[in-house]
């Protein structure tokens, strides 16, 4: 079984990254051929600075390896290092409606944000990462709830090119987490956690101090009732019982009669303590890898050998397949 995601190195990573993909992430090494991309073609979507760029890409890099990826035991790899995945999506995008293109929720919402550039390639985003997954021929993307519809966008790429030119791709899965799959802002419970969209306040990144995260966590939004129970119209107190579930490995309903008579201060200080514990191996190991930035781009580069191994020859059988290039045969003779 083969096992391939992406993870953007855009900002300092979050905790709706770590329990909704980069958890599962850890466990995929266990479980099948793991392979994990830090996508910064992806990234170049959005403004940013090419300076912080490069160094976004190795924090992501030390804070993965940090969570328990372990590069002899998966792959571990810079997106623009295996050059398959930019030319597999333009033969892709011969096989992509731009009808789906215009219903993707993600550009929707980043597009909105945009003060300045909408840029083209975040509206082809979604053909980028159907190329990601693709050109591995992963059976299994483990991803957070917001990456549902891309992921379908992918399968039915896939599907299409399968119907269109013979039987070529595989078509991957999703692997949503049943809990924590969606952790939400802390001060806008209505809207995931994010990267790039969320306020300081409300997320917690995984490299944030004790301090940070009792601060955000005490004074995250509930609502004006005093019960600890999962409710549509009550999303603060949801989000911290899902928080508290994962990070103690026990089911929401536990958590909500553990506490059904603490009320709301009782409850987020036990959420707090928590979480502190949780990151807090995770931080302490990545201060330690940071520092050794050659030996973070020498697992990079390792890791893209070993990827572009996988990913060329089903970019070469894509192109076989639609009458791309010279026949190799022939060149040969
Ligand atoms: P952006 O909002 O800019 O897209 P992001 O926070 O979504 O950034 P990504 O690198 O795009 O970060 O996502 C990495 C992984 O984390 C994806 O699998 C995504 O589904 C998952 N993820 C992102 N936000 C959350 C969240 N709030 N809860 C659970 N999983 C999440
Ligand atoms: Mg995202």
């Amino acid at each position: 079984m083969r096992i391939f995601s992406g993870i953007q190195p855009t900002g300092s990573k979050h905790l709706g990254n770590y329990i909704g993909a980069i958890r599962q992430y850890v466990d995929g090494q266990d479980r099948g051929e793991a392979i994990y991309c830090i996508v910064d073609l992806h990234a170049i979507t959005v403004p940013y600075e090419p300076a912080t760029l490069r160094r976004t890409v190795l924090d992501t890099t030390a804070m993965l390896i940090a969570a328990g990826l372990d590069p002899q035991r998966c792959i571990l790899f810079r997106q623009s290092e295996v050059h398959e995945h930019s030319e597999l999506c333009w033969l892709l995008s011969a096989v992509t409606a731009h009808g789906d293109l215009n219903r993707m929720h993600q550009f929707k919402e980043k597009s909105a944000r945009q003060r300045e550039l909408v840029s083209a390639g975040l509206f082809f985003y979604p053909v980028l990462q159907a190329a990601d997954i693709l050109a591995y021929r992963a059976d299994e993307v483990p991803v957070g709830d917001d990456q549902r519809q891309h992921i379908e966008l992918a399968r039915d790429i896939a599907e299409r090119f399968n119907e269109r030119f013979g039987e070529t791709l595989v078509v991957p899965r999703h692997r949503i987490p049943e809990v924590g799959a969606r952790i939400m802002d802390l001060q806008s419970p209505d809207q995931k956690m994010s990267t790039t969209a969320s306020s300081e306040a409300g997320t917690l990144h995984v490299l944030d101090d004790d301090r940070a995260i009792t601060k955000k966590i005490k004074s995250a939004v509930t609502d004006s009732g005093s019960d600890v129970v999962r409710a549509p119209d009550k999303a603060g107190i949801s989000n911290l019982i899902e928080i508290l579930s994962v990070v103690r490995g026990e089911r929401p309903d536990a958590i909500e009669r553990e506490f059904a008579d603490s009320g709301y201060g009782g409850f987020k200080t036990a959420v707090a303590e928590a979480v502190v514990e949780y990151l807090r191996p995770v931080r302490e190991r990545y201060h330690e890898l940071r520092g050794d930035e050659a030996e973070l781009e020498r697992t990079l580069v390792e890791g893209g050998e070993k990827a572009r191994e996988i990913a060329a020859p089903t970019l070469a059988d894509v192109r076989e397949r639609m009458g791309v290039g010279a026949v190799a045969a022939q060149v040969r003779s």
